[in-house]
């Protein structure tokens, strides 16, 4: 295999590939022109254009290698590589206007250096020194990592070892002196088929019991006994539509699939993590440290949506009243909340044992937490500008083609020197983001993704020092002497 240099070594890499995915009852032959997969694909590849057209953005020298890399690859050095893997994000959802997939790698490979780092002075295993040469190996090819972590879970009172199902979490049903074999299911992967590798890593904190359950490996997407179930997307036909009118947007879409482990082998020196139960709350908690500030990439997709309702409300000639100046504010308000917490969260970042930093937990919680309210603001605004016809509108087909063509232009035309064309493809475009297929990555993944709402109060209410602040106003009320 050749270094991956550009968008069409890309697509080059994952051609060809003995992939088992199904999607509606199908077994798909080429994700690469499947009308459905393809979008994810094209945004996946977007992080590899931004390598090639701002370097300085995307790319950076590996130590590892010491040549160039994507920046997806990088672990970070300072804080302020944490601040431009936010830059990046921000940028790469201006571009594709949904999720482009490659952040989960990129946040389970900062969190892994650390904790196999700590798991091996505890335990003086070589998990570390595993988890190093395997980065080396993606750096040198410039590879795609999927970070593997949420299973289904079952019933969620139960920890992994009590499920009547003992399947429900990814677990190592057999072992022998080359490595283990793992079962089970990991739901909603992002970009899983678009990538070269996934690490597979638990969900939640272990008990001694769970120690099948503590796994940490590296397995090559095309692994004997991998299975992929393509996720839907709420429209996601439309791009099987002749004329490619409705889509909203034509270019880009993200991807989430399920992913069935049936007997997947991982031989011994792609394991970073083989029974030490007790450091799978470290490794869940940085993860989630990292991937929660990531969400930045909403601000970005957040910068399209607030184009497309300020573009529609010039469309429609509405642009000076004052009302629809104000909610242009707020949208933006909102939309730099979520990117300025993000970006504090990690300008504030510190060094880990092993070296590498980490961006501060308790404004990557507060950064994710905004994302989980304000897109659906900013979307509920976008439609408000929008108007009722963002969910009324005639096919693309009657519009452009039908009998009804020549009295659709004229009638859904907005302003005088805007043709209805223009109007209708904006409104599509929000559509696409509010309620079709990308509403997965700018709505539901918001609210889910990197971890559901009530993940981040846990964790706000973890790291908030409430006595510091009682002391603080105890001492000016006079309840408390000052010092
Ligand atoms: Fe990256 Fe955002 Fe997609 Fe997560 S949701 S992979 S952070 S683009
Ligand atoms: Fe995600």
């Amino acid at each position: 295999m050749e270094k991956i240099l550009n968008k069409e070594d890309y697509l080059k890499s994952i051609s060809n590939r003995d992939l088992t995915i199904y999607l509606m009852g199908e077994l798909v032959k080429d994700p690469l022109t499947h009308p459905i997969i393809k979008p994810s694909i094209e945004a996946m590849a977007e992080t590899y254009e931004l390598a090639v057209s701002e370097p300085e953005l995307a790319s950076v020298k590996s130590p590892y290698t010491g040549e160039n890399i994507n920046r997806f690859l990088h672990i970070a050095e300072n804080s302020e590589d944490l601040f431009l893997q936010n830059k990046m994000q921000r940028k790469l959802g201006q571009l594709t206007g949904t999720c482009f997939q490659r952040c989960v790698g990129m946040d389970a490979f900062n969190a892994l250096h650390s904790v196999t780092f700590e798991i091996d002075e505890k335990y003086n295993t070589p998990y570390h020194e595993n988890f190093k040469s395997f980065l080396t190996e993606m750096h040198k090819y410039n590879l795609v990592i999927g970070g593997a972590m949420t299973d289904v879970k079952g019933d969620r009172s139960k920890l992994p070892h009590e499920q009547e199902d003992e399947d429900l979490y990814l677990r190592i049903v057999d072992r022998n002196e080359k490595g283990v074999y793992v079962k089970g299911a990991k739901a909603h992967q992002t970009g899983c088929i678009n990538s070269h590798w996934m690490v597979v890593m638990p969900t939640l904190r272990l008990s001694e019991n769970d120690k099948d359950y503590a796994i940490v490996g590296a397995i090559p997407v095309d692994a004997d006994g991998i299975t992929y179930i393509y996720g839907r997307q709420s429209c996601d036909t439309r791009s099987m539509e002749p004329g490619e009118y409705d889509v909203g947007n034509k270019y880009f879409a993200g991807q989430e699939a399920m992913v069935i482990f049936d007997n997947v082998f991982i031989p011994n020196e792609y394991i970073f993590m083989n029974g030490e139960y007790d450091y799978a709350s470290m490794l869940v908690e940085r993860f989630t440290t990292y991937h929660r500030r990531s969400y930045v990439c909403k601000a970005g997709v957040g910068d399209v949506l607030i184009g497309a309702a300020a573009t529609i409300a010039e469309y429609n000639g509405v642009e000076n009243a004052s009302h629809i100046k104000d909610k242009i504010v707020e949208m933006n308000k909102l939309n730099e909340t979520i990117y300025a917490t993000g970006i504090a969260s990690s300008l504030q970042g510190s060094e880990t044992k092993s070296g590498n930093y980490i961006n501060d937990d308790l404004l990557a919680n507060v950064c994710k937490q905004h994302v989980t309210k304000e897109t659906f603001e900013i979307g509920r605004l976008a439609q408000d500008l929008a108007g009722g016809l963002v969910g009324s509108m005639p096919s693309g087909i009657d519009f452009n083609e039908g009998n009804m063509s020549k009295d659709l232009k004229k009638y859904l035309k907005g302003k005088d020197d805007i043709n209805a064309e223009d109007r209708v493809k904006i409104l599509r475009l929000i559509e696409n983001m509010t309620l079709g297929r990308n509403a997965v990555a700018y709505l539901t993944e918001s609210l889910h993704g990197a971890g559901s709402p009530q993940a981040q109060r846990v964790q706000i209410r973890r790291k908030v020092d409430i006595e510091e602040k009682k002391d603080f106003a105890k001492k000016l009320s006079g309840v408390k002497e000052r010092d």
